[in-house]
């Protein structure tokens, strides 16, 4: 199977982690020859119950939309002198802010203490994904740090995020990344992960492992065919490097699953509860006798005139304007939040709509187009007929579902 079937997933349902398709090596008497374990469920893998979620247009309670930082040649993490001062550059994640946070944050954090030279304090600029892991990495190596930044969570875009571990979103084009780019990331993600299954059982549920399901009326080749098709800008796919990481997709035999569709198929991937991760990440950094100040930075000269000798820059989309970067493209993600349901956290592909039942909020939002949507647009006002027609997609599935209950029933 194209690991690309699954990537129509990859901004929010599949996670990508499913995805060690082609890079898989292991073997058992049930993975059949394109790589995914067989329609053959023992008893213990059954399906649980799958509530259904309450699709109705009136319970969006916000629409939010993020920019993601994409670079063609993946994220800026440089080193630049201005005068006495040094900058770490830790920006243009793409749509793989969160999930490669904890590993960047490691690569900066390194080239800062370097830089140090045994100095004992250091800026970050930015209160965002990747600013937060790279205070709070660079506190756990002995550092003094103050974050200066315009806003912090919730306010930070990366607080409208998907919450779904993607490592390989839209982070570079094939055509533009370095081939030593591949190894980087891999080095990146694999830390990031690592990380994150300490931040796993905690009160208010930081991170969890959910469960995903791909739904589908045509075969996986006719899938993947309209995903290459999609996918005009040539983006860079890593996950098979980082296979061993979760489990496989399976793909669920009919009979096994209410869903209504020809082809389901169910991967376990990590889900991040952005509310309440930002709040413990903040306060992380602050129990660790953090500072935060609010300031917002109009050039690198005003970067470079902070106290501290060392500056780690992890300003995202702003650092377009800020340092005047120009490869940094904006790709539009809209969110349509239905309200949390107690007891409904898993995932769902239909239709080019990726939903995430999360405990601070249900996010719907529609993949048309693949990792083409959104391209080169920064446009940040929300769109209200877009996030309803997403929500209705998922209504009609569920009206398909209770046809096919009571049709099952007579
Ligand atoms: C719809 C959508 C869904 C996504 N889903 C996922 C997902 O499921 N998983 C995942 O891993 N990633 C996801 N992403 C990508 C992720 O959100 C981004 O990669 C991430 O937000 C980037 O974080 P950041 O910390 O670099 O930037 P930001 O969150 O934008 O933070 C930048 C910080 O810099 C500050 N700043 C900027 N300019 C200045 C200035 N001039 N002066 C002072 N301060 C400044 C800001 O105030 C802020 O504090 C998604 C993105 C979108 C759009």
């Amino acid at each position: 199977m194209d690991r690309r079937f699954f990537l129509h997933g990859s901004a929010a349902l599949i996670g990508s982690s499913a995805l060690g398709l082609t890079g898989c090596a292991r073997k058992a008497a049930t993975v059949s020859n394109a790589g995914v374990i067989a329609p053959q469920l023992p008893f213990y893998d059954a399906l649980g119950p799958i509530p259904p979620i309450r699709a109705h247009v009136d319970r969006i309670f916000r629409i939010t939309v993020c920019l993601r930082p994409f670079r063609a040649a993946g994220p800026r993490m440089d080193v630049e002198r201005a005068g006495e001062r040094v900058i770490v550059h830790n920006y243009g994640h793409g749509g793989s802010g969160w999930s490669l946070s904890w590993g960047s944050a490691d690569v900066a954090v390194r080239k800062a203490l370097e830089a140090a030279n045994g100095g004992s304090e250091i800026a970050v600029v930015g209160c965002g994904a990747l600013g937060l892991t790279a205070a709070i990495t660079a506190q756990r190596t002995g550092l003094r740090v103050t974050i200066y930044a315009k806003e912090r969570p919730p306010y930070v875009r990366s607080a409208r995020a998907t919450g779904s571990w993607t490592p390989d979103s839209r982070i570079a084009l094939t055509s533009a990344a370095g081939p030593e780019f591949a190894a980087q990331w891999e080095a990146m993600a694999r830390t990031s992960f690592a990380m994150y299954q300490s931040y796993l059982g905690m009160p208010g549920s930081p991170i969890e492992w959910t469960d995903r399901y791909s739904l589908s009326d045509v075969t996986h080749e006719e899938s993947t065919a309209k995903m290459r098709q999609m996918d005009t800008h040539g983006f860079a796919h890593y996950n098979g490097r980082i296979a061993d990481l979760t489990p496989r997709p399976q793909e669920i035999p009919e009979g096994m699953h209410p869903f209504p569709t020809k082809y389901v198929w169910r991967s376990t991937s990590l889900s991040f509860n952005v509310a309440d991760y930002s709040r413990q990440l903040m306060n992380d950094f602050l129990i660790a006798g953090g500072k935060i100040e609010t300031r917002e930075f109009r050039s690198p000269q005003e970067v470079a005139s902070l106290p501290q000798p060392v500056i780690i820059n992890c300003t995202g989309y702003g650092a377009r304007q800020l340092w005047s970067d120009e490869s940094i493209v904006p790709v539009r993600g809209q969110i349509a939040w239905l309200i949390p349901q107690e007891g409904v956290h898993y995932g769902l592909y239909y239709k080019d709509v990726n939903v995430l039942a999360r405990r601070d909020g249900i996010v719907v939002q529609s993949n048309t187009g693949g990792e083409d949507s959104g391209w080169d647009d920064s446009n940040e006002q929300p769109n209200r007929a877009e996030a309803e027609a997403d929500v209705e997609v998922l209504q009609e599935l569920y009206s398909r579902m209770e046809k096919m209950k009571s049709g099952r029933a007579s």
